[in-house]
């Protein structure tokens, strides 16, 4: 693997020239640190239904491949529609028998022995979690695999209490409910669907995403060893027409959905006029707004996080910064600087600030994204470093001079790449922060409470950070305005999305 540490020729000029100027990588010379645990990766995958791995009808499997060096990891079954009518009503069968009829504070157990069982397995998920998906080791160590059992320990905690759900209410469970998730964050995702739905009595056909499948087949095997009665999660992994197959099976009385705008309107026109219930986690184009009286460096480091986080493959993520004019070259010297430090590379590397891209098509499109905004005219930075030569990466990436018109500022890039824009009065910055088609998620730079109040009041956005962003809880409820979706996952208001309330 080329070392990010090596500067470039140019770098080392510059660096004779004046003050010493920092390049990614090459403030503190690290030596590689790479995560060691044993991932215990199967060869192949098979479906996970009705408590047991069985193999595709079709015969047929596709491979997961590790994006930081393009080698294969594993096999994974590919499900046809027959598959995907076995998963369901494998589900059926167990809501009806087992799951359904279980009093909560049983379900609570198996809930609370997966999350157990998943913190005992950590550093194990955490490596394979990074392997197949490209995010740097530190986060799925740090963030991802402990807020999966987070999520798991906090339904299990709402399991037993269905009367609190919606007080004055009673709530009954729906049945079976088909799940499909992004390859981003792929055990958290997961658990965001999983666990609640599992708490209030229902059971599950899930689909992860095709890039990013042996996490959820890997949690599959804690099922088994948590003793999750067959038939209540099933796994059907495969591609787009697979997802296509589970949302449109008549078995599910709900479907939730993740993913992109694109692919959650194709599926809303597909299921127009059935009484599926829905709900949809779309994409984002979130605006980071940083006032002239925000304590600048902490700033910095939110928006540095907000948006090269999981090389912002984040819906979420602070893809617009929104500047006050008074601060903007501080701001923008400030951010150049930060970013020539991130590391970029080998994502087992416990050093490593930014991972892979998750896949090439993904690649290809931030790139295409990035080239649109040099050909609309907007400016480029990028620090120097070099680039492992296999394996999918992008550098961090600035654009300033960004109007509202170029296609960075309107479209979701999923990538490492932040468009700066500028404001000079709250409501210019209300207005640009709101001028778009998606309302996920925003964040609010500021000294002045008043003004984070009124900025949270009027913002179209499902979650507003004020001096922080990209923290997330299980009991805070999350999801989106306009086309970022409807419906909320996570705290007490996630769970009424899997409940029939009765009188
Ligand atoms: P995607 O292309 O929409 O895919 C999402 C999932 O849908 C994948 O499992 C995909 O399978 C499947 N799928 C594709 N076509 C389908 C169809 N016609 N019917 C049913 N399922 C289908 O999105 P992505 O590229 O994986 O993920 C990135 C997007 O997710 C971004 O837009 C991001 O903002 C969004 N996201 C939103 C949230 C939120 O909470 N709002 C959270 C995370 C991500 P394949 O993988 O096989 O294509
Ligand atoms: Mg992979």
């Amino acid at each position: 693997m080329p070392t990010l540490s090596s500067a470039s020729s140019k770098t080392s000029a510059r660096r004779g020239r004046t003050a010493p100027e920092l390049v990614f990588g090459d403030l503190w010379p690290f030596d590689p640190a790479p995560e060691t645990a044993d991932p215990k990766l199967k060869a192949r995958y098979d479906l996970f239904i009705d408590g047991k791995f069985v193999a595709p009808k079709s015969g047929k499997y596709f491979d997961s491949i590790n994006p930081a060096n393009e080698r294969k990891l594993a096999r994974i079954a590919l499900a046809g529609p027959s598959d995907v009518d076995a998963a369901c009503r494998a589900a059926r069968r167990a809501f009806e028998k087992v799951w359904g009829p279980m009093p909560g504070r049983e379900r609570a157990k198996y809930l609370f022995r997966i999350a157990r069982l998943l913190q005992d397995r950590a550093r194990e998920f955490a490596v394979a979690e990074t392997l197949d998906g490209g995010k740097p080791i530190k986060e799925s160590r740090d963030f991802d695999v402990p807020m999966t059992a987070a999520h798991f320990f906090y339904h299990a905690g709402w399991a037993d209490k269905l009367e609190y759900v919606a007080p004055g209410r009673q709530v009954a469970p729906l049945g079976v409910v088909a799940q499909v998730i992004p390859w981003n964050f792929p055990l958290l995702m997961l658990a965001w669907k999983i666990a609640p739905a599992l708490a209030m009595g229902n059971c599950v056909v899930l689909k992860p995403a095709e890039t990013t499948s042996i996490t959820c087949l890997k949690l599959a095997e804690i099922f088994q060893d948590a003793g999750l009665p067959p038939g209540v999660v099933n796994f059907v992994t495969g591609a787009g027409e697979t997802g296509a197959a589970l949302m449109s099976h008549p078995i599910p009385a709900k479907i939730a959905f993740t993913g992109s705008t694109a692919v959650g309107k194709t599926i809303l026109r597909a299921l127009a006029g059935t009484d599926k219930r829905m709900t949809m986690e779309l994409g984002g184009k979130a605006a980071n707004i940083v006032f002239d009286d925000a304590p600048l460096d902490q700033a910095v480091e939110g928006i540095v996080n907000g948006i090269f986080f999981n090389q912002g493959h984040v819906c979420c993520a602070g893809s617009r910064l929104l500047v006050h004019e008074p601060v903007t070259e501080a701001v923008l010297a400030r951010l150049k600087h930060r970013i020539r430090q991130l590391k970029v590379g080998d994502p087992l590397d416990k050093n490593t600030d930014i991972g892979a891209i998750n896949s090439r098509e993904q690649l290809k499109k931030i790139r295409t994204l990035v080239a649109s905004g040099v050909r609309e005219g907007a400016t480029l930075y990028q620090p120097d470093g070099i680039l492992p030569a296999k394996g999918f990466y992008f550098r961090p990436t600035l654009f300033s001079e960004v109007t509202m018109s170029h296609r960075i500022a309107r479209e979701e890039i999923f990538g490492p790449v932040l468009s700066i824009l500028t404001f000079r009065t709250v409501d210019e910055a209300i207005e640009k922060a709101n001028n778009t088609a998606f309302g996920l998620s925003a964040g609010v730079w500021t000294d002045k409470g008043s003004r984070i109040l009124k900025m949270s009041t009027e913002l179209k956005a499902g979650v507003v950070w004020a001096n922080t962003y990209n923290k997330f809880d299980p009991a805070s409820p999350f999801g989106g305005y306009k086309e970022s979706g409807f419906g909320r996952e996570g705290g007490r208001q996630g769970l009424l999305d899997y409940v029939i309330l009765k009188p």
